[in-house]
């Protein structure tokens, strides 16, 4: 498996820090309003990077944080006169909403900044103590950028360059620094914010800090892959690294992951020019599992564009695999049981190339592009091969082959569709009709049937009963 690292910018092959396992960090968004259909690119491309490790029997420890202190949400929390903290709850709970309608699989570790302020003022102060970071006179502390040997390495910045040319490394507090470089760990409160005691000023985390130090108590010093979106490379990433490998004295990450940008009609989505979506207005108008086909369409490191013909796009590719295995479903309720003829099992070999198509597309830098192109080519394999005369045994493999490659990439593609009550006892009532007359065929086919649907059947001496699987 390769993926490409922005560290070493080529793409590299795949070596865990510990055999079978990966350590995963992706830097989750800040909460101060509902997401945009933008931060939900890295959700939906690294959950999809998480499931193929998975899939290739990794066992994947997978933290992403909340960002739940910030001058957005401050600024918020002032405007309808509350506590930072409840804007912050009120919306993690609706991205919570927003990525559960995208199937995105919940992190092993969700957690929040503002608890795990003494993991910071831990970290602060090691770095002080080593050096590599210093207190100024009004309780700001920076870190001492040109400390760090490796700094823009990430970024592939030269620190002169940086000096003279980035306007956006001066913050407040400038004149303070020792160098125009530095940047903030922890600053001082002002009016009416929240804020935490500490050694230096009752305060609060500069943005960087809180990724080193959850990546570390969740992870450990040393991790295989950290991500985001590109934007975080420099400065977020890049300050990541220097905070972490100065305090820890070990490399931080393995591998670096950064999506490319999504656009809207192919400009950047900006709220006052009006091109802006959250996800929760596309989810007005279409299944969310739409987005995250349309997102998985292109690779993550392309920039995406999206487009209401370009959604349109995805939701026919999405409904011709719902379709496939729609059909499929009624084929197997039309075939009684039955293993797989000779013909058939050469038939299933060939769909087997286009799982290993798709394992190959996923392989090379997660090529989601390439692998649904695969799920396509089997879903016309099937539409052309799959028909009454096949065997259950047959049929039941392909659908399995689609699920499993569609799951993957978190596309549920099979529609559960509940069965009613009173549809479940007609059937139980045909089935004990059948039974008088002594039709143990169409009985048998009743209980399948009903099997298929997820309806289990339990004859005892009371009468029948049944339960959902
Ligand atoms: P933020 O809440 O701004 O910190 O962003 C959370 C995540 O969304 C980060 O990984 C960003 O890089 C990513 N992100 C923000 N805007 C976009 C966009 N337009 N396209 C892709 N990723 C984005
Ligand atoms: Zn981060």
């Amino acid at each position: 498996m390769k993926i490409y690292n922005t560290l070493s910018k080529r793409k590299e092959e795949f070596v865990p820090l510990e055999e079978g396992r990966v350590k995963m960090y992706v830097c989750g968004p800040t909460v101060y309003n509902l997401i945009h259909i933008g931060n939900a690119r890295p959700m939906i491309v690294f959950d999809t990077v998480r499931r193929y490790m998975e899939h290739k029997g990794y066992e994947v420890n997978f933290v992403s944080n909340f960002t739940d202190v910030d001058d957005k949400i401050i600024k918020k929390a002032i405007e309808e006169g509350v506590e930072a903290s409840v804007i912050s709850e009120r919306y993690i709970k609706e991205c919570m909403k927003d990525m559960q309608g995208m199937n995105i699989k919940p992190a092993t570790t969700h957690p929040k900044a503002t608890e795990e302020i003494c993991g910071m003022l831990d970290m602060i102060g090691t770095l002080i103590e080593k050096g590599h970071a210093y207190a100024a006179a009004d309780g700001t502390v920076y870190f001492r950028t040109r400390s760090f040997k490796g700094y823009g390495k990430l970024s592939h910045k030269n620190l002169d360059d940086l000096q003279g040319g980035n306007r956006s490394l001066l913050v407040t507090g400038e004149d303070q620094k020792e160098d125009a470089l530095d940047f903030v760990l922890w600053k001082p409160k002002k009016d009416g914010e929240p804020y935490w005691e500490s050694p230096w000023c009752n305060g609060r985390p500069g943005w960087h800090i809180e990724c080193s130090v959850m990546s570390k108590k969740y992870l450990g010093d040393e991790i295989d892959i950290h991500a985001g979106g590109e934007d975080l490379i420099f400065p977020h990433h890049e300050n990541e690294i220097a905070q972490s490998e100065a305090a820890n004295g070990k490399p931080f990450a393995k591998y670096w992951m950064h999506n490319a940008f999504l656009n809207i009609d192919n400009k950047k989505m900006s709220k006052s020019a009006g091109n802006f979506f959250t996800v929760r207005d596309i989810s007005e108008k279409y299944d969310l599992q739409v987005l995250r086909f349309f997102m998985l369409s292109a690779h993550y490191r392309s920039p995406l564009n999206f487009s209401a013909e370009l959604m349109e796009a995805a939701q026919n590719g999405y409904d011709r695999i719902v379709t496939c295995v729609d059909n499929l479903n009624y084929l197997l309720e039309k075939v009684t049981a039955g293993s797989m003829r000779e013909e058939e099992k050469k038939l299933m070999e060939e769909a087997r190339g286009f799982i290993a198509k798709f394992d190959e597309a996923m392989d090379d830098d997660f090529n989601t592009a390439d692998a649904i192109a695969a799920i396509f080519e089997l879903v016309k394999f099937v539409n052309t091969n799959a028909d009454v005369q096949r065997s259950q045994e047959f049929l039941l493999g392909l659908k399995e082959e689609i699920v499993t490659l569609s799951d993957i990439c978190g596309l549920i593609v099979e529609k559960k569709k509940e069965m009613l009550e009173e549809d479940i006892e007609a059937l139980i009532q045909e089935r004990q009709n059948a039974r008088k007359v002594r039709d143990f065929k169409r009985a048998d086919e009743i209980r399948n049937e009903l099997l298929n649907k997820g309806i289990i059947l339990e004859d005892t001496r009371e009468g029948v009963k049944w339960k959902r699987a």
